[in-house]
């Protein structure tokens, strides 16, 4: 594959902060950036060259964004999979493609790709319907986690069951619809890692963040997270499996439970940038966003090596009322996304920015 030029127009589908981030990267290598997506006025459409708002599944304005576009990329992964072959099909060059794209979309696509490649996820068990649910709580044992086999994050479309009795009323809360029963992994700390695959197969991982939830929903990433370094044989090894296995180009995150031995279970892939990746904006000389950009446009790999220690926070919701203070506090640096608040005030729990404080580094 060709390198991009300077000045080539990259296609991002999807019109979130990580659009914007991702464009707001590539504008820093010479690149103009495309949105695909669904609003007006959208966080990425603010600081792109060019927005295209419509459907995901609207032929017409995928054709005009297939021409308009030297390469594609997603930063959305509920992007529907027959989008990125509808494109390809208009000639378009999509990366990552849609073969990663599918087996990542779903819960039991993915675990049955890392099981297959030899990584350890939680024991788990497919429900399609009531009885099934019955049966694998007889095989996985409570508690258990049902999630919606596709379309869940930050936490939604999740629901923990802890006695049998409770089985019908987690069912119907999903809606029916298909699941995934897992067992609860006994997890010491949550970790992920950030890693990136070229063109030509180079493939680099970034340190290993540890990651804090609330309520389902990423509160902190601390990265490099100390202690993490001896978990780096095996996450480099499972990262190298899990890049090649889906023949990847670009930027993914995977999600990890390290239990008390320190042994390691594939929670999760993300095919994209990752919210546990912000902190290489302020840690790291080539952050997850220009990797990427890096990736799908055929450059050479950035550096991935940390300078700082950095603890990122997301602020979400009303958080981001207290901007202005936040802006005032030494070794940090905030990110805001740009989204618009209504008058009834911020969502509860809606992302609108994070702010990354440097814990160790320069004058710390
Ligand atoms: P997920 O959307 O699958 O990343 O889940 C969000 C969060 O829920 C995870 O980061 C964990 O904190 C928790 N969680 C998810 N699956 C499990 C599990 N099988 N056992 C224990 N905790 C889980």
């Amino acid at each position: 594959v060709q390198p991009l030029p300077l000045g080539a127009t990259i296609g991002i589908l999807g019109d979130g902060q990580l659009g914007r981030m991702l464009s707001q990267a590539a504008a820093r290598l010479g690149f103009k950036v495309a949105i695909f997506g669904p609003d007006e006025d959208s966080p990425a459409a603010q600081v792109s060259a060019h927005c295209i708002v419509a459907d995901y599944n609207d032929e017409a304005a995928l054709k005009r964004f297939a021409e308009l576009c030297d390469v594609i990329s997603f930063e959305f992964e509920n992007v529907p999979a027959a989008c990125l072959e509808t494109l390809i099909g208009f000639g378009a060059r999509v990366a990552p493609g849609p073969q990663a794209l599918k087996v990542t979309q779903d819960r039991i696509l993915e675990k049955g790709f890392a099981r297959a490649h030899g990584i350890g996820t939680v024991d788990y068990a497919e429900v399609s319907s009531y009885d099934d649910l019955e049966k694998a709580i007889r095989i996985i044992g409570l508690p258990a986690l049902l999630k919606t086999r596709r379309e869940g994050y930050d936490g939604k479309g999740q629901v923990w069951i802890r006695h049998a009795d409770e089985a019908r009323a987690a069912f119907d809360a999903l809606g029916g619809k298909p699941s995934i029963l897992e067992a609860r992994a006994d997890f010491v700390r949550e970790v992920s890692v950030i890693a990136a695959r070229g063109h030509d197969g180079a493939w680099v991982t970034y340190p290993v963040g540890e990651n804090h939830h609330v309520q389902g929903i990423l509160s902190t990433t601390l990265a490099p997270a100390p202690g993490a370094e001896v978990l780096m044989p095996q996450i480099n090894q499972i990262a190298s499996t899990v890049l090649e296995g889906l023949e990847y180009v670009g930027v993914l995150g995977i999600e990890f439970f390290v239990l008390k031995e320190g042994l390691l279970l594939l929670n999760e892939i993300a095919p994209r940038v990752h919210n546990t990746g912000h902190w290489t904006q302020d840690g790291c000389l080539c952050d997850q966003f220009e990797q990427h950009i890096r990736c799908v446009a055929g450059w050479p790999l950035g550096d991935t090596q940390a300078f700082a220690t950095v603890e990122m926070t997301n602020l979400l919701g009303a958080d981001i009322l207290a901007a202005h203070r936040l802006a005032a506090e030494p070794h940090s640096r905030l990110h805001v996304y740009g989204k618009s608040i209504g008058p009834e005030g911020p969502r509860a729990g809606r992302k609108l920015g994070h702010i990354n404080r440097l814990r160790s580094g320069y004058a710390l």
